[in-house]
Parts: C-alpha cells; sequence; structure tokens
C-alpha cells in the first residue's frame, strides 16, 4: 500500500467522523430544549407513583430511571463541552512591545483605548511618562521615575502609540495574543 492510500484513509476517515460528530451535536442541540421538558415530566411521573397508592412491581421504575438518565447525561456532557472560561481576544489587555508593558481597555467595537504604559522593572502602578520626547522629536524615551530610561522607540509620542495599538491589533488579528 501506497503512502498515499494511507494518507487517502486517514482523510476519509477523518471527514467520516467529523461528518458524525457534525450530525449528532446537531441532533443534541435541535433536541436540547425538548429534553428539559421531558426530564420534568419523568420526575413527575416519579412523584406520582410513589405519592399512588398502589402496587407497582420494582421493574417499572428501570426504565423511567434509564429515560430521566439519558437526558441528565447529554445535559452534563453539553456542560463540559461549553468553556466559559476560555479567554477570549477582549481578555487580551496587557502586553509588551518595545520593552515597555502596555494595559489597554476595548471600546464596544473593539476600538483600542486607555493605552498606558507601565515600567517592567519596577511597580506596574507607576505609569511612564508618554511625552519624553527625544531630540528633533524623532523619537519618544520610555523614562520611570525610579529606574530611568527602559527603553526607546522611533517616532514622537503619538506616533509611538499609534505603533503600539497596531501592534496589539495584528497580534488580536493573528492570534498571536494567545501564546502570550
Ligand atoms: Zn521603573
Amino acid at each position: 500500500m501506497s503512502s498515499g492510500e494511507g494518507i487517502k484513509t486517514k482523510v476519509v476517515t477523518t471527514v467520516v467522523s467529523s461528518g458524525i460528530l457534525a450530525i449528532l451535536g446537531y441532533v443534541a442541540i435541535r433536541i436540547w430544549p425538548s429534553f428539559e421538558k421531558w426530564l420534568i415530566d419523568c420526575c413527575s411521573f416519579l412523584v406520582s407513583i410513589l405519592t399512588a397508592n398502589m402496587a407497582i412491581p420494582v421493574w417499572l421504575f428501570l426504565p423511567v430511571i434509564i429515560f430521566a438518565a439519558i437526558p441528565l447525561f447529554q445535559i452534563l456532557i453539553s456542560l463540559r463541552k461549553q468553556s466559559p472560561l476560555e479567554p477570549t481576544w477582549r481578555d487580551y489587555r496587557q502586553g509588551e512591545y518595545f520593552d515597555i508593558i502596555w494595559k489597554w481597555d476595548y471600546r464596544l467595537n473593539g476600538e483600542i483605548i486607555n493605552v498606558v504604559a507601565f515600567c517592567p522593572k519596577c511597580s506596574l502602578a507607576r505609569t511612564i511618562d508618554p511625552h519624553r520626547i527625544g531630540a528633533y522629536a524623532s523619537q519618544t524615551d520610555f523614562i520611570c521615575d525610579e529606574c530611568g530610561k527602559i527603553g526607546d522607540a522611533s517616532g514622537d509620542n503619538i506616533e509611538v502609540w499609534n505603533k503600539v495599538i497596531r501592534k496589539i491589533d495584528r497580534d488580536i488579528t493573528t492570534d498571536e495574543w494567545k501564546k502570550k
């Protein structure tokens, strides 16, 4: 068997299993709302049996328990699939650019705002003066009151701010932020 056939088999297996998973997922989502009602019905049926003064064989409870257990099992699987704790790009609010720590916020439309620089060496509570512009305004020095010059970047402070915003934007677009 050639390696090409091996790859083909793998591709077919992947496609088929993806298809099955997609169908299962679709079915689970479609029938999800009815399961809750079903579960309630099963429970009320169980309660009515338990509260009724009738002699009912024990084995009759078995299918009830099984039918009640299926949706419960599916609820558990569904809850496991959901991962609300997984961070999104909106959680990326701090990063290092030009050897400086930057913090920022987002508007609802995703626009990056409130970009503030912090010294990476001392307290992160200390902001760095954004207006220290080098000779001929061609360079911005990042100066911490405690540690002195931390770094620099070409361009005046507004240009540097725009560069930082573009870098953040690029890291979000390329998913690079996930590695940080
Ligand atoms: Zn410092």
